[in-house]
């Protein structure tokens, strides 16, 4: 027998410790940190701790995660965690990772995965119709909406660059330039470094008062690039940035990259599952028309990491991006079953369709609708707490769930303080912003948890903030 598999009673024992754990956490979350203050000691310890020879076997691993890993983990589930946008796991996302872990399928090729194949198809299936894409969309899990929009960008140079798999940019041809606007997420130029376009060819589109681009100025700087000799290539377009959940105007940009015969990708890492809820399909009106679309399951369909998503309206051009022979896969693809190394770059790749499929199954599809709204309701909640309270403005519209405000006067470092005064004294963890170079606060109510009295209990803090500045002696 193999060393390293448990025997009947150490797998009971570890069932045991996972159960209790699990339970544990779920009923400390109300109480506990959302961001505690790391033990350096022990986390440097742990650093200096060898690898042991011998092992400590289950109930030492689970005392270990006890006692150092979980004291000094942030507390992403805590229903005031209300910074960056990131969502906390469903009830159900603990099991159905054990269960891909037991089962270890490799989502590359149909033999090795036949069922997660078709979960896989099966839940991007599911995305498509929601985005409004045809029939002849495909689509492929990512690690995240960064690598969902790379991958899109690796789609579009396969597609609109003749010999770009060949010869890729190593010929002499006008330069390539991308476009997006001013308050696009960082993965974007990320992509194009890493592309070989090079951030020197991201245009970054000026945006109107609500912080969505400017098609006017795309217009021009498309113009102005052709003009010089260079080749517009691609627009990103943002469905909710990051910042303050603006949505780009979609149906115009698609119009205009029809007419320039660009690639047009909607980053909806934030804002496309939003489409759930019937109240915003009209503000997202053009999306269906994108050729590609990122969106993030680990945020708005609250899988845990990772559970990014691309789709690509002409499915067949995704996989002409990414399909090579090779003589040691010999599998033929299968009607049913789709080869997903076809579709994007990796080989060996894990089941995360099943964490987003099992809580479709256990949850349903309504029981994301209604959190979906019940987030844009609270987010509503707070903006208009916000308003109502001297010494508090807000800095932007409040499109989606994304609530950016600032308290009058304060400098930029007292805007951070308020911060860490609120996330030191457990109130919540909220984010900073900078927007037309102003220095403020986010609140991003991404998650399921939260609820009517948490908002009131931080506008209830936030309004004494705003009252008792100067703010040092709050802590
Ligand atoms: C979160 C986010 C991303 C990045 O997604 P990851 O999953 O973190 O890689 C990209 N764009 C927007 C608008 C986002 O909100």
């Amino acid at each position: 027998m193999s060393e390293l598999v448990l025997t009947d009673e150490e797998r009971a024992r570890a069932g045991e410790r996972l159960v209790a754990l699990l339970d544990r956490y779920e009923r400390e979350l109300p109480g506990a940190q959302v961001l505690p203050e790391p033990d350096r000691d022990g986390l440097a310890a742990l650093l200096a701790d060898s690898v042991p020879d011998k092992g400590i076997g289950v109930d030492g691993l689970f005392d270990r995660i006890e006692d150092a890993i979980l004291p000094n983990s942030t507390t992403v589930a805590h229903s005031r965690f209300l910074a960056y946008v990131l969502g906390p796991p469903n009830g159900v996302a603990a099991y159905a990772e054990a269960v891909a872990a037991t089962i270890n399928q490799n989502c590359n090729f149909w033999q090795l995965s036949p069922a997660a194949s078709v979960v896989e198809r099966s839940v991007l299936e599911w995305l498509a119709t929601i985005v409004g894409f045809p029939a002849t969309a495909k689509g492929i899990l990512t690690g995240g909406g960064s690598l969902a929009t790379l991958q899109a960008m690796a789609t579009a140079l396969a597609d609109r660059v003749p010999g770009f798999r060949e010869t890729g940019l190593q010929r002499s041809a006008p330069p390539l330039v991308v476009y997006t606007s001013v308050e696009a997420h960082r993965s974007v130029d990320k992509a194009a470094a890493i592309l070989g376009i090079g951030i020197d060819h991201v245009r970054h589109i000026a945006t109107d008062e609500q912080y969505r681009m400017d098609v006017a100025a795309l217009t021009a700087a498309i113009d102005a690039d052709r003009e010089a000799g260079l080749r517009p290539w691609c627009v990103v377009a943002t469905c909710g940035t990051v910042a303050t959940g603006a949505v780009d105007p979609l149906d115009a940009i698609a119009d205009l990259c029809a007419a320039q015969d660009l690639w047009l990708h909607v980053d909806g890492a934030y804002g496309g599952l939003f489409l759930l809820c019937e109240g915003l399909r009209e503000l997202m009106g053009g999306v269906a028309r994108a050729d590609s679309i990122s969106l993030d399951p680990h945020k708005l369909l609250f899988a845990p990491l990772e559970a990014g998503c691309l789709l690509v309206r002409e499915g067949a051009k995704l996989r002409a991006a990414y399909a090579f022979d090779s003589s040691y896969l010999t599998v033929a693809e299968d009607p049913l079953m789709t080869d997903y190394m076809d579709y994007g770059p990796q080989l060996s790749r894990n089941f995360k369709a099943l964490k987003v499929w099992s809580a479709l199954q256990a949850f349903g599809v309504d029981s994301f609708r209604a959190a979906t709204r019940r987030t844009l309701e609270l987010a509503q909640r707070l903006a208009r707490g916000i308003e109502a309270t001297a010494g508090l403005t807000l800095l932007a519209p409040v499109t989606l769930t994304a609530v950016c405000f600032a308290v009058d006067g304060a400098t930029r470092d007292e805007q951070t303080e308020v911060l860490e005064t609120l996330a030191a004294e457990n109130t919540a963890l909220l984010g900073p912003v900078v927007l037309n170079g102003r220095h403020g606060l986010r609140a991003c109510v991404t998650n399921h948890r939260t609820t009517t009295r948490d908002i009131d209990l931080v506008l209830a803090r936030l309004r004494e903030i705003a009252v008792g500045r100067p703010l040092t002696g709050y802590r």
